[in-house]
């Protein structure tokens, strides 16, 4: 006898039920169905979430993430990540959609985070000096920007 029901999504095709002696099952077709395959709470190795998991033969050590977020997550660590995490950081560098001009993260004297256009900087090393404010540089193709 179920004492704890829960239904999987909204179809309810799928349902997880607690027996009375704490034994976890999971029915693919729906309780009615009978069909049942015992399952088990889990810790997800990702997220550290509590989940509940299908026990089946051959799987073993598979199925240790709540989710295919977690699995993702632990197996390719290079996806999803932004900023300094992602393995594209090369010390911030960001295409602005407004223009499509390249602006890089820098920090000033003080320690302030600005985000600067690549074009000016580059002219700046090329200069040895600050641009002043109302000095522009100009693109390849000729085009005025700064
Ligand atoms: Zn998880």
């Amino acid at each position: 006898m179920l004492v704890e029901i829960i239904p999987v999504g909204e179809s309810k095709i799928a349902v997880w039920g607690k027996d009375s002696s704490g034994q976890w099952w999971h029915f693919a077709y729906g309780v009615e169905d009978g069909r049942r395959g015992r399952a088990e709470h889990r810790k997800c190795a990702g997220c550290g979430e509590k989940f509940l998991r299908r026990v089946s033969k051959g799987q073993h050590g598979r199925g240790i993430y709540c989710s295919r977020i977690c699995s993702n997550r632990a197996t390719k660590p290079m996806r999803g990540r932004t900023g300094k995490d992602s393995p594209n950081w090369k010390g911030g560098k960001h295409v602005r959609k407004r223009d499509g001009y390249v602006t890089l993260h820098t920090k000033d004297r003080n320690g302030k985070t600005l985000w600067q256009l690549e074009h000016r900087l580059v002219m700046e090393k090329h200069l040895g000096r600050k641009l002043l404010p109302d000095e522009t540089v100009h693109h390849k193709n000729g085009k005025q920007i700064g």
